[in-house]
């Protein structure tokens, strides 16, 4: 089990995707642990109220699984700076109520963190810049096709 500690550096710059973004303080090879999504651990339907709150910019609700979420709203870390690509960096792993954050591939100093939020399909659309050729054009994950 990861522990909360932070073993590779990251920073925060502003992003050609979105606002400011996470990106890579040192070479972080593939398969490391980065860094944990860390905030207040909330139950689903408190996520949901939370998703729908329109004084809140942004969503920093990070799922894990069907009944929690962790909010990095007001108690998160850098990690909820990690911009969405359709063709992330980086992947997420979920494990007792936690969201840990592992490079999907070498990164290198300097490159931007990404990962794929695959919103669901169902909510309402919000569109991409992450600027790959593979970009959907869409955050939501493909799911109805359309
Ligand atoms: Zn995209």
């Amino acid at each position: 089990m990861a522990h909360a500690e932070i073993p590779y550096r990251v920073v925060l710059k502003i992003s050609p995707i979105h606002g400011k973004g996470c990106y890579a303080g040192e070479p972080i090879p593939a398969g490391a642990f980065i860094i944990e999504y860390s905030g207040e651990l909330i139950a689903a339907e408190e996520a949901y109220r939370r998703e729908a709150d329109p004084e809140r910019t942004g969503i920093y609700t990070f799922w894990a699984g069907d009944d929690w979420a962790i909010d990095g709203y007001r108690e998160g870390n850098d990690a909820r700076f990690i911009n969405h690509s359709c063709t992330p960096n980086c992947d997420y792993r979920i494990a007792d109520r936690r969201v840990l954050i592992h490079a999907a591939q070498d990164i290198a100093e300097g490159e931007e963190l990404t990962i794929d939020y695959s919103f669901s399909p169902e909510g309402e659309r919000i569109s991409c810049c992450c600027g790959s050729p593979d970009c959907r054009g869409q955050i939501n994950s493909a799911g109805d096709g359309d």
